[in-house]
């Protein structure tokens, strides 16, 4: 057996894992795991929420289950968990150490470049016809492409920056699959994999090899720089790649999450080359390039999804196209799953924690219940009254329903907000609300009025 905790197999597990999926499922999906326990053929698996298992077990559980094998030596079986305390230490390893771009696995393995030895990988996704332009990253855009048609030639080097998922890794690979297009080598990696390269190079004395790999390429993109800082060795490095294929003509592009002139532990004579050729920089998109990015992801997912879910997610999410994307592909899962029509209540009870903190607040019991009375024209009081003429009877039902749906209230907890029912009561309004919604197109049109009116006034009693 091996000598590990279960938390500590499942972290080699999960770095392994999030090189084998892409970004937004691992982010929605496997982030927040951890490994409960082993007894030597079953591994548990903790997911924060029960919709998460579900998913887990039915789309990742062969590929966990291999995963893991490895990992442990041996075969495994697995089994998920709610497990509501989330391990946060994951997020904090996330941030710290921004792993190594993710492919999706269908992704072949490596490319070759020009000198035989394998290049680092290009998302096939990120190409310059599935980029969105907009006003936030039209500058940057146009150098790409300026680049991409004429390395060498126009920009250089081109330095790129933006903040976290604003899309400089999509432009490097872009740039990438157009200088592949055209018959030239190029080189993508990460600073830290040319300081690893280069490490590794000083340690087994093949700087030669180093050297053809780095220096060898009509195309060098390097990305998220920042991570030279503080590494006088490897800037010193990098120094002189730069100058070689600057010298020769040779593109170089470069993405760093701040301007050069805010690297502070970077060389000065790295930083001014930096600024020998165009900087661009991508701001966060507006609402209407955000919306243009939700509507061209929707399409390739092959989902279909309403104008009003878009606009939330939208709105919900401004800082960063990955998050955006993220929450398209839970919700794309969600629907999948649960096998319903995307509705705007279903894409909240889908996002839920999602949108937690970044859309103004959740719908609360006590929105959904004044919503209900509002609409049916009766008081609180009636609602959890004993009355059980048709119409008391009926706005208590559907209040039932969404209390469960939207707020995600337990059956107790809605038996005792309405009068003190029992949860028996309870489910038998839920279900019967639930199967007439299918088929009664009165009963879907008051929920979705219901709905829609109860997030307006989440909405606009939401502090700014
Ligand atoms: P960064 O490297 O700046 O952190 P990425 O390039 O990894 O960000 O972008 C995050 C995600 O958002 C990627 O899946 C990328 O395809 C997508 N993305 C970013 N900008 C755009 C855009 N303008 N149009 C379409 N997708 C974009
Ligand atoms: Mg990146």
């Amino acid at each position: 057996m091996s000598s590990r905790t279960p938390d500590q197999v499942w972290e080699a597990a999960l770095g392994n894992l999030e090189i084998q999926v892409s970004r937004p499922i691992y982010a929605t999906w496997l982030k927040d795991t951890v490994g409960l326990s082993f007894d030597g053929n079953e591994f548990v698996i903790g997911a924060p929420s029960s919709f998460a298992a579900a998913w887990l077990e039915k789309r990742m559980a062969s590929l966990i289950e291999a995963t893991l094998s490895q990992v442990l030596g041996r075969p495994v079986a697995v089994q998920f968990r709610v497990q509501t305390d989330r391990k946060t230490h994951n997020e904090a390893r996330q941030a710290d150490h921004p792993g190594p771009e993710l492919l999706p696995p269908e992704t072949p393995a490596s490319h070759s470049s020009a000198n035989g030895s394998p290049a680092f990988r290009l998302n096939p996704r990120y190409t310059l016809a599935s980029f969105v332009v907009g006003g936030s990253n039209q500058l940057a855009f146009a150098a790409a492409q300026a680049v991409a048609s004429r390395p060498g030639e126009t920009y250089n080097p081109l330095f790129l920056y933006a903040g976290v998922g604003l899309g400089k890794t999509h432009l490097l690979h872009a740039i990438g699959h157009a200088s592949a297009q055209k018959g030239l080598s190029y080189l993508y990696a990460s600073s830290e994999q040319f300081t690893n390269d280069f490490i590794t190079a000083i340690q087994t004395r093949r700087t030669r090899e180093f050297r053809d790999r780095y220096r060898g390429v009509d195309v060098l993109l390097i990305d998220d720089i920042q991570f030279l800082q503080g590494k006088e060795a490897i800037q010193e490095g990098f120094f002189h790649t730069f100058n070689d294929l600057h010298n020769s003509n040779r593109q170089i592009v470069i993405a760093c999450d701040r301007p050069s002139s805010s690297l502070s532990h970077m060389e000065d004579r790295l930083r001014s080359r930096f600024q020998w050729g165009l900087s661009a920089d991508m701001q966060t998109p507006d609402l209407e390039t955000r919306l243009a990015i939700l509507q061209a992801k929707a399409c390739t997912l092959n989902l279909s999804i309403p104008k009003n879910v878009l606009d939330l997610i939208a709105e919900s999410f401004p800082c960063s196209i990955r998050d955006l994307e993220g929450a398209l592909h839970r919700l794309g899962a969600y629907a999948d799953l649960t096998s319903q029509p995307m509705t705007l209540e279903m894409a909240y009870s889908g996002l839920g924690d999602l949108l937690q903190g970044r859309h103004e607040r959740v719908p609360l019991p006590s929105d959904v219940i004044a919503q209900v009375c509002s609409f049916y024209d009766i008081s609180p009081l009636t609602l959890s009254s004993k009355r059980r003429d048709r119409a008391s009877t009926r706005a208590r039902q559907v209040a039932i329903y969404l209390l469960r749906e939207i707020t995600q209230t337990s059956l107790k907890e809605i038996g005792s907000l309405l009068g003190g029912r029992d949860h028996t009561t309870v489910r038998y309004a839920w279900s019967k609300i639930s199967t007439t919604k299918d088929s009664d197109p009165t009963t879907q049109h008051e929920i979705s009025t219901i709905s829609e009116s109860i997030f307006t006034s989440v909405k606009s009693s939401s502090p700014l």
